[in-house]
């Protein structure tokens, strides 16, 4: 799949343009009456003399490396994912992109600067080091103007030109060898990538250099900020499109918010950078040809369906490898949870599925289903509209939804607990395993978050649910609902 995107050497005439504009404009950046919200500035952000400055954290790399470890990572991404072609699209978001990244500060001329789009309906995007950046699909489809693209597009420049993903990876190093020994090791030639893996990072699609901290994520968010302001969009665009997404489109976005936590108070964090960069002025949202791209998009076929997690069939196979002990964190839309760091994490119908490699299983006559993982989901009990309903019934009413698919299914056992704080009822299940023959054993726990119930379910065949439950019992403690 490489070689089907061109990057355009040139940048689009507007782009000369407009940087003219920004360098007349930038040197009446600073203003006299805002030194008090200094107070304010997160670390990664100083005050210099030439207005906000913006210092990358800890790494081991070179920006020439972050070049090369980008470059072998995007082409593992090429290959994993269906990207779009069309050549109008892609010279759109690669001129906007150039353009964006062009002011963004800490650039270094050794960056790639190249936009591909991934064809899918999932909100998402990510950058590699080096500025190689992905846009999906769902994303440009997702936002209301170019204001809102431009601002997604100007926070990935910042985990860029922060150094984000290589600054993750030298914290990691650093935790498993001096550095002393790492220098000698990053110092040799060949390929990055492989030298990392022998040390046991993970850089595939699931790579370590996408997993950004909530410092980070701020860190990029004050940048992009910058940008859009730099380029004379509307500031405020970028944080608007994140929370949008987040309350709007939770199930399209999993990805996305979990390789990019939420940062607290987001939309108050922008909202006090905004007035250092300079005066309100005239801030544009939207041009002609960001409404072409997306009338563009709209007029393609549909993306390829998306990619389920591979399933394994019913009669054959072992289990799924043991539950990794490395625990990660998934921040969702008001909660957040560590699983395994070798299970994936699925949007369900209704909420989140986390799934062991072979942990679906086909099934003749309904699909797929989940034999092995956990499973978290919010509901409306009946009631709810006046806001009069109990647990313990609105927990009975999922047992009987449940209990439609599953008739053989059997309540073992049912306990109130205390769930950090909140009270909640734990429901110890028995139905059909989707594995042939077996049993399966299914914990679930439910709780009241606001005016739902929200549902977590543990899953296992009855012969392993011992062997599954210290994961179980470490995911349920590191629930966190908000
Ligand atoms: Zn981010």
């Amino acid at each position: 799949m490489t070689g089907q995107i061109q990057p355009l050497e040139n940048g689009p005439e507007e782009t000369e343009e407009m940087n003219a504009a920004w360098r007349r404009r930038s040197g009446k950046r600073l203003m006299p009456s805002i030194t008090l919200a200094l107070f304010f500035l997160a670390p990664g952000m100083a005050w210099g003399a030439g207005g906000l400055s913006f210092k990358p954290g800890f790494n081991l790399f070179s920006s020439q490396q972050d070049v090369q470890l980008g470059k072998e990572s995007a082409e593992e991404v090429d290959k994993a994912y269906p990207l779009l072609t069309d050549p109008q699209v892609l010279r759109y978001i690669n001129d906007l992109g150039r353009w964006l990244a062009s002011l963004a500060p800490n650039n270094n001329s050794e960056y790639v600067w190249s936009f591909k789009v991934i064809n899918s309906s999932e909100i998402n995007a990510f950058a590699l080091p080096g500025g190689y950046i992905y846009v999906n699909r769902g994303a440009i489809e997702a936002a209301e103007d170019e204001a809102q693209i431009a601002g997604v597009m100007a926070h990935e420049s910042g985990h860029v030109v922060m150094r984000h993903g290589t600054h993750e990876a030298s914290e990691a190093l650093l935790a498993q060898a001096p550095l002393a020994i790492l220098g000698g090791i990053l110092g040799q030639t060949g390929s990055l990538t492989a030298q990392l893996a022998e040390m046991g990072l993970d850089l595939g699609v699931n790579s370590i250099l996408l997993k950004n901290s909530r410092s980070a994520e701020s860190q990029a968010d004050e940048v992009g900020t910058y940008i859009l302001y730099q380029a004379g969009y509307d500031p405020h665009a970028m944080a608007q499109f994140f929370q949008t997404v987040e309350k709007r489109y939770p199930q399209k976005a999993i990805q996305f918010l979990s390789d990019h936590p939420v940062p607290e108070d987001r939309i108050k964090a922008v909202d006090r950078e905004i007035p250092l960069l300079g005066p309100a002025k005239g801030w544009k949202t939207n041009r002609p040809e960001f409404e072409e791209a997306k009338k563009r998009l709209l007029s393609l076929p549909p993306p390829p369906g998306a990619k389920p997690v591979p399933t394994v069939s019913a009669g054959s196979s072992g289990p799924p490898p043991a539950p990794s002990s490395r625990l990660t964190r998934f921040d969702g839309n008001g909660f957040s949870i560590a699983y395994p760091d070798n299970w994936q994490v699925q949007p369900s119908e209704d909420g989140v599925a986390f799934i062991p490699p072979g942990g679906i299983v086909d099934v003749a006559e309904s699909g797929a289903a989940q034999a092995y993982g956990a499973s978290l989901s919010r509901f409306q009990p009946q009631g709810a509209e006046q806001g009069n309903w109990g647990l313990l019934e609105a927990t009975q009413e999922l047992l009987d939804t449940l209990r439609l698919s599953n008739p053989n299914m059997r309540v073992i056992k049912q306990s109130g607990m205390n769930l950090k704080g909140r009270s909640a009822l734990a429901t110890l299940l028995e139905i059909d395993s989707p594995l042939q023959g077996q049993k399966e054993r299914d914990l679930l726990v439910t709780t009241r978050q606001s005016n739902s119930v929200f549902s977590l379910i543990f899953i296992a065949p009855q012969s392993l649910f011992d062997a599954y439950k210290p994961t179980f019992d470490s995911m349920l403690q590191s629930l966190a609902l908000h």
